[in-house]
């Protein structure tokens, strides 16, 4: 469940706005708000597509987890998972290395 946008990292660029297929996120004159968190689904789009790393979406989808977001930007945990499958300019050899990816050649 998507738990956090960082103040610090966030540019307002609203992507993730588009890119969350729920409208879990309101626009604002600054950052978008969580506005809507229980209709998450827990399908990490808006961290795959934000390109400042600057969401958290935890794995656990049926309850909120309060998180530290300092703590998650001193861990590197922002953006982890799209670094971890391949979404990130430094990843991405493990997108190539996806045998689905090379199947369908996306
Ligand atoms: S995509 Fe990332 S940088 Fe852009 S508005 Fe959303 S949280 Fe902020
Ligand atoms: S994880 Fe998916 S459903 Fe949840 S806020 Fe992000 S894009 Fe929306």
């Amino acid at each position: 469940m998507i738990e956090v946008i960082d103040a610090e990292r966030c540019t307002s660029c609203n992507i993730c706005v588009s890119a969350c297929p729920t409208n879990v996120f309101d626009k604002t004159d600054g950052l978008p708000v969580i506005a809507r968190q229980g209709d998450c689904q827990t399908c990490f789009l808006c961290e795959l597509y934000c390109p400042e790393d600057a969401l958290f979406v935890s794995p656990y989808a049926d309850a909120p987890h309060p998180v530290d977001v300092v703590a998650l930007r001193q861990g590197e945990l922002l953006g982890s998972y799209r670094r971890a499958v391949g979404w990130a300019d430094g990843t991405r050899g493990q997108r190539d290395a996806d045998r689905s990816y090379q199947l369908f050649g996306h």
